[in-house]
């Protein structure tokens, strides 16, 4: 992510108004001025003559640029050596190599010196003359090598501008920032900045860019492929995050009824606030819990003024993103225990970290392991914890310290097998006899659940329910697993459906099986929180819904509009003809109020 582009002009585009549909991605219409960030394809920089006298300095500010690039990425190579191992480093290592090449050490410095060149041309004249050569070679490894010769020089260029340490977002007024893409840490800098809202190239509406900004209450449309390229810095933009559309420069009767459809939508969310100390029961009588979902302890208000019956599901992973260090136990155990306290009388289900996928560790490489091919299916979750038992026992020392401060659940991501849950739970055993050795007081039953989200768990759901507490069903990841469809993947965003039968079945399996060895099961992937579904869901045995705080109310309003019975009749008879005709005929016949 850059700087904003410069204020352009267009005029032929300037008063006409284009409307683009995407994702929608998070719930809100926003209204404002563009905010583009563009991807940094290039090291175009100034050249400038720099005088006799002062070539011998400019090299000494090259190499000292060059200097703290190798430090940075030393740093990068010694986190990830400590978290991932060993096999994950090559990338950093490659890195190191080039940052050593003659090319940069030499070359550049030859440059500055014979043409009396800045360094920052120097370096970027350098950089396109080896990027130039790779992209004519005929073999297709030494072709990709040009991404990492133009990433290191990059970096040093960060350091010899003195940007290295700047933030990625540098908003000066409230506007719609317009990226190609967002990554959930740079979603975590739009809390803090003056964002309207965000509107991206890729992405998909169960990545966790789109997750945290429904956490964030921001507007947010995603997979509009190219509307970087559309937009200009200061149009003004409608972000239509319920339907996916954005319009650039609309005529001002538009934007009038934009805005007079955000007053209604505003006035509808303070009706359904009446129902916030009302239960989630069905009209006949069914009562099932309504949780909420947070990134954060600060989501922890929300759940409160939503009516949420506590949180179903607590991520960890923010607390380890823009930082470069691990957190400490004491980091860990103070983000816990605020919010444990926080939401009491109702509980908390911390689910342990599950870095990885498309939550990266924030080590400037923009990859959790900085190598890893498919990230969506390698070292993160349980795998992770269990690679790295050092870094897991931390979590669990501080999450059993904060059960002694309120309600707390501890849940396991990513669980594809048996033995992992057996290997967790025994890492937790051994956690607290260290602590009761040491006098540390916590909930001796505490409740230890796991995510089901990887189709080899559902499939065994009937074993694994006899080793835990409860489970909470992730559709997000068990869609994306069991279809083969990624899920930030905007090109293949219309195979991600949540009523394949695969799905349905999958999730009424998990119910049926763990409530015959009196067991319960929650849902807090994105499914959970549309209110087309919740009659499904609540037929199949759902016995606790965890959604992003804002979507709390209207689902509780679902639920209180809906008859058990009926919902049963409509799962049994939708999981006894699982087609899609059948499923959209049915879904209407009993629709929400
Ligand atoms: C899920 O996969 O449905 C889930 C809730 O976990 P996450 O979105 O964090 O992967
Ligand atoms: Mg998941």
């Amino acid at each position: 992510m850059t700087d904003p582009l410069p204020q352009q002009s267009h005029p032929f585009e300037k008063n006409a108004s284009r409307v683009f549909r995407g994702i929608p991605a998070s719930p809100g219409i926003a209204i404002g001025k563009a905010c583009v960030f563009a991807e940094e394809t290039d090291l175009a920089v100034g050249r400038w003559q720099v005088p006799p006298e002062s070539i011998k300095a400019e090299v000494t500010r090259f190499r000292n640029a060059l200097a703290e690039t190798k430090k940075e990425m030393l740093g990068i190579q010694q986190q990830v050596l400590k978290l991932l191992g060993k096999s994950h480093v090559r990338l950093i290592e490659a890195y190191i190599l080039i940052l050593e090449d003659p090319l940069i050490t030499k070359d550049v410095v030859k440059h500055i010196t014979q043409n009396r060149v800045n360094a920052e041309y120097a370096l970027s004249d350098a950089v396109a003359g080896a990027v130039k050569t790779l992209e004519a070679a005929p073999d297709e490894y030494f072709r990709e090598r040009r991404h990492d010769i133009l990433d290191v020089g990059r970096k040093i260029l960060m350091h010899l501008m003195g940007r290295a340490k700047q933030p990625t977002f540098n908003l000066t007024e409230r506007c719609v920032v317009v990226a190609h893409n967002l990554t959930p840490s740079d979603t975590l800098h739009l809390r803090t900045h003056l964002s309207e809202g965000f509107i991206t190239d890729i992405g998909g509406k169960t990545s966790h860019t789109a997750i945290l900004a429904q956490s964030l209450e921001i507007p947010a449309v995603v997979g509009l492929r190219d509307i970087t390229r559309h937009v200009h810095q200061g149009d003004i933009l409608i972000v239509d995050g319920y339907s996916g559309t954005v319009l650039i420069n609309p005529q001002a009767d538009v934007i009038e009824n934009y805005k007079r459809e955000k007053e209604i939508r505003a006035a509808k969310g303070k009706e359904l606030e009446k129902l916030k100390n009302q239960p989630a029961t069905t009209l006949d009588g069914h009562r099932v819990s309504l949780a909420a979902n947070i990134d954060s302890p600060e989501d922890v208000k929300s759940v409160v003024s939503h009516g949420a019956e506590g949180v179903g599901l607590f991520r960890t992973e923010f607390l380890y993103l823009n930082r470069k260090a691990l957190p400490t136990e004491l980091e860990h155990y103070e983000y816990y225990v605020r919010v444990a306290r926080s939401v009491l009388p109702y509980s908390v289900i911390i689910r342990t970290v599950d870095i990885g996928g498309d939550k990266l560790m924030d080590f400037g490489l923009g990859n959790a392991g900085g190598s890893e091919q498919n990230p969506f299916m390698g070292l993160r979750g349980i795998r992770l914890c269990l690679k790295h038992p050092e870094i897991f026992r931390i979590q669990i020392r501080a999450i059993l310290r904060a059960s002694n401060e309120g309600k707390v659940k501890i849940m396991f991501p990513m669980v594809s097998c048996i033995e992992e849950v057996r290997a967790a739970r025994r890492i937790v055993d051994e956690v607290k006899a260290e602590m009761r050795r040491e006098g540390h007081p916590f909930d001796e039953h505490i409740e230890m659940g796991i995510m089901i989200e990887i189709p080899s768990a559902a499939l065994i759901v009937d074993q694994l329910a006899q080793e835990v507490d409860f489970m909470s069903i992730g559709t997000n990841d068990l869609i994306q697993y069991t279809l083969g469809v990624d899920r930030v993947n905007e090109s293949v965003a219309d195979l991600y459906n949540p009523l394949h039968p695969a799905i349905l079945r999958l999730i009424a399996q998990t119910t049926w099986e763990a409530h015959k060895v009196g067991k319960w099961v929650g849902m807090c992937g994105e499914m959970a929180s549309e209110p087309e579904l919740t009659g499904i869901l609540l037929g199949m045995g759902l016995d606790e819904f965890s959604v992003v705080p804002a979507a709390v109310p209207k689902l509780k309003e679902t639920i209180r509009g809906l008859r058990y019975g009926d919902s049963q009749s409509l799962a049994q008879d939708i999981l006894k003809n699982p087609t899609v005709e059948n499923i959209n005929q049915k879904l209407r016949g009993l629709s929400s109020p």
